[in-house]
């Protein structure tokens, strides 16, 4: 009996994320072909010879013959030239989804491409992910027990949806469905704003002039608050230009309330710093496991 989910896959950009999904899916034995495509020939020479993609290609056009589904893995800012190059090959066959952090942005990216969105396209985000880059950052398990958000189109079709949601499963990813706009805006508030307050902080902190003793001193508690800007500058360019809107939103609301504990320090007004570290700590202490 053929158990493959897919016969023939097309990973566009096989880095950290798109590598890991081509793994995944081998691994779980549920893919029959996996073709790579990318800018960087020996990226994907790399690619080929971890076993993560049986072979490549340069020409998206080409790469994407033939494939039952194909998963854009670039990032955000190169969506619409990626989705550009499809257009052309385009078949009702040919299931289309994407993992970018922000899905607004991909969607206008496909409008534009397309102008007709096809209903083949469902947009999907994994919620897994390290601060490393590239194929040789990927391994199998990265996506195991990690939420992946789909968030279908009016237009898309139950089959894309479900085929798109088994995929993802088969990788061990716990499936959620939502909308593009709440996406964003959830997004905006678990991962983008704590990215900005990462990079934010090391930023200031490596401006002073005191750095050399700050970043010497850093115990363990610095270092897991900043991991996270270690993350691909670029990569994150684009995340703040893709959801600029619901980012701001964020930033806005934090900054008043950080103001507010600002002042609370200056008026040494105890209770009002006792109070919101104790809300902070419940909330943590309920919603997170670790
Ligand atoms: P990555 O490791 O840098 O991989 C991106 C890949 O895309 C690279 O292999 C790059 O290869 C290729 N690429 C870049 N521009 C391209 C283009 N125009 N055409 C074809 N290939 C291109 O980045 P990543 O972390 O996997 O991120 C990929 C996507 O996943 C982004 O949209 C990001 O928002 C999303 N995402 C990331 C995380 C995370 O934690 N990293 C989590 C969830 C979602 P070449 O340089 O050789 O072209």
């Amino acid at each position: 009996m053929n158990k493959k989910i897919i016969n023939k896959l097309c990973i566009i950009g096989v880095g950290l994320i798109g590598g890991s999904l081509a793994r995944a899916l081998k691994k779980a034995d549920v893919v029959g072909e996996v073709v790579g495509v990318g800018r960087d020939v020996s990226h994907l020479e790399k690619a080929k010879e971890l076993g993560v993609i049986d072979h490549f290609e340069r020409d998206v056009s080409l790469a994407v013959k033939d494939c039952d589904m194909v998963v854009v893995a670039v990032p955000l800012g190169a969506m619409q030239s990626v989705f550009e190059k499809i257009v052309p090959v385009m078949t009702n066959d040919m299931i289309l989804t994407d993992v970018g952090s922000a899905k607004g942005s991909v969607v206008k990216a496909a409008q534009a491409a397309f102008n007709v969105i096809p209903e083949t396209l469902v947009p999907a985000h994994p919620i897994a992910g390290t601060e490393k880059s590239g194929v040789e950052a990927s391994f199998a398990e990265l996506y195991k027990n990690r939420r992946l958000i789909i968030t279908p189109l009016e237009t898309s079709s139950q089959n894309a949806i479900s085929k798109v949601r088994a995929m993802w499963q088969a990788c061990g990813a716990d499936v959620i469905e939502t909308t593009v706009d709440h996406h964003d805006k959830v997004l905006a508030a678990t991962s983008h704003l704590p990215h900005m307050l990462a990079f934010s902080l090391v930023d200031t902190l490596a401006k002073m002039d005191a750095k050399n003793e700050i970043f010497d001193f850093a115990a363990g508690g610095f270092r897991d608050f900043t991991r996270i800007a270690s993350s691909d500058p670029d990569m994150w360019r684009d995340i703040c230009l893709a959801n600029g809107d619901a980012l701001v939103e964020m930033i806005k609301k934090f900054s008043d309330d950080l103001q507010l504990l600002s002042n609370a320090i200056e008026q040494n007004d105890s209770t009002y710093l006792e109070e919101t570290f104790t809300r902070a700590k419940n909330a943590r202490d309920e919603f997170c496991e670790d």
